[in-house]
């Protein structure tokens, strides 16, 4: 009898840690909400906390072997939580079998990270930066911890972009705020168009002089990209944009002070004049310096959206359809052997006239619609759709013809939310090949907000009752990439520069 006593104690300890209550409803709440993206799968198994210090072991289990992997868990995990644990790595079966998914078990004195690859794990990590809790008892942080808990994820699509304008008034910590962010909120790729700021040795002139991006600013983000899970892809337009300002400035990068390029550009100054062979000569340096800082990225982002009619008599006189088809495929040519896909916007490839894009948007025309037959299937189509959707159940006629055509298809939101969800959903029904958000002029404020934290949401996953997104976490997400940067000037913290005007009105 005492035998048995015995037995029942020794058992009813652990019995009753792996069986503790769970976390009240509105514990488990406080904790979900700090998710960002929300994990597809969350489970609290009890209540008690998991700390995040040297007496922690964390079990990575992988489905490849990775010689490197505990160093990079070390690295992170002392960065996030300041903390050394006990790191064992295995490579294991029974992982998930996806690239960039992963699980998550908390229990004990155990993390256990389980995924295919290393980008899986450096996603849980990112997920439990997000979730942890942290001593309340002190004036000072102590440590950090975790409630008991399961998570399971896995990104709804392959390709999860953000297009990041580096514009003369931009600052290198706010680009490097927004690459962070992305990384943070687990978007594999960043197109980082500069408006008037790549810092050419070739051709100083196509920048604003003392208002360019400094070549070690970007040779530092594009290797801190890499890091932290995030490939930097440069853009250069070749067709429409080519003052390098925004229309609605009539500001022009090269010509408001040199003048002598009046011959590169079609008199609106607006579109490149592609019959002059000087054109392909200059952009072509741009694009090679731009591929090399940008240290030979798989893609390169080549704009050609929203160009106008060619007007100059030269180009008038041509053939324009082949003009501009030989224009694209130059730097095609180009980049394909440096082994480098072309993007491109997509509305110059439809005709505005076609009855089948109606309520789309589309900027071309017969001319420059035609060249869209001849194209090579690598092009990766960024299609830009700024809507709601013109109907309830919205298919997205256009992202769905390119994909049609076989090319590779990304779909481009901007900051409407509703119709980030339905781009969403459709990626998904129509099998398109991912999501490329766009941010433009509005990257502070909600707009910031809204376009990173619903763009994150849908590219992991994309429910319909996701009950929608809190800028309270999203300050606090800034905060931590504040820290990791760090940054020190009043400016770059938080969404905005200023709390109130600098110079106040009158
Ligand atoms: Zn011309």
């Amino acid at each position: 009898m005492q035998r048995f006593i015995f037995t029942v104690l020794l058992f009813a300890v652990p019995f009753g840690l792996c069986f503790a209550a769970p976390l009240s409803p509105a514990e488990q709440a406080a904790f979900k909400k700090r998710l960002l993206p929300q994990p597809q799968k969350i489970e609290f198994t009890g209540n008690a906390d998991v700390v995040l210090d040297s007496t922690l072991t964390v079990n990575i289990e992988l489905g490849v072997g990775d010689s490197s992997a505990a160093q990079k868990v070390k690295t992170l995990f002392k960065q996030f939580f300041g903390t050394e644990p006990k790191i064992v790595v295995a490579k294991t079966d029974g992982v998930p079998a996806a690239s960039e998914a992963y699980r998550i078990s908390a229990t004990g004195k155990t993390l256990t990270l389980s995924a295919a690859d290393f980008a899986g794990i450096r996603y849980a990590l990112y997920s439990i930066r997000q979730l942890a809790e942290y001593n309340h008892d002190s004036e000072h942080l102590t440590a950090y911890f975790l409630p008991e808990v399961k998570i399971t994820d896995a990104p709804a699509m392959k390709f999860r972009g953000i297009h990041i304008c580096w514009f003369p008034e931009s600052r290198a910590a706010r680009i490097e705020q927004a690459i962070r962010l992305a990384a943070y909120y687990k978007m594999n790729y960043a197109v980082l168009e500069c408006w008037g700021t790549f810092p050419s040795v070739k051709h100083p002139e196509i920048g604003w002089e003392g208002k360019k991006a400094k070549i070690e600013d970007i040779r530092r983000l594009v290797k801190t990209g890499k890091e932290l899970g995030i490939t930097l892809i440069p853009q250069f337009n070749l067709f429409g944009h080519a003052s390098g300002s925004r229309g609605g400035s009539l500001k022009h990068t090269p010509l408001d002070r040199h003048p002598e390029l009046l011959p590169l550009y079609e008199p609106d100054g607006w579109t490149w004049c592609i019959s002059n062979p000087a054109t392909k000569t200059v952009i072509a340096d741009i694009v090679l310096e731009m591929y090399e800082a940008f240290d030979k990225p798989p893609f390169f982002h080549v704009g050609f959206d929203e160009a106008g009619a060619p007007e100059c008599r030269r180009c008038l006189r041509t053939d324009y359809t082949q003009l501009l088809k030989e224009h694209l495929l130059y730097f095609h040519k180009l980049l394909a052997q440096q082994n480098c896909r072309i993007m491109m916007w997509h509305d110059m490839l439809l005709d505005t006239a076609d009855p089948r894009w109606n309520g789309y948007t589309v900027c071309g025309n017969k001319k420059t619609a035609a060249i869209l037959d001849e194209l090579p299937k690598d092009i990766v189509i960024c299609d830009w759709q700024y809507g709601t959707g013109k109907e309830k159940d919205e298919t997205w006629a256009t992202q769905r013809y390119f994909k049609e055509k076989e090319f590779t298809v990304l779909a481009c939101p901007y900051e409407d939310t509703s119709g980030m969800r339905s781009q969403g959903r459709n990626i998904v029904d129509a099998k398109l090949d991912g999501m490329l958000c766009t941010s433009w002029h509005h990257l502070y404020g909600q707009n910031f907000y809204k376009i990173f934290s619903m763009g994150a949401q849908v590219m992991w996953h994309a429910p319909p009752d996701y009950p929608g997104v809190w800028s309270e976490v999203f300050g606090r997400h800034l905060r931590q990439i504040g820290w990791d940067i760090p940054i020190t000037d009043y400016r770059d913290s938080g969404w905005l520069d200023w709390q109130l005007p600098p110079e106040p009105a009158q």
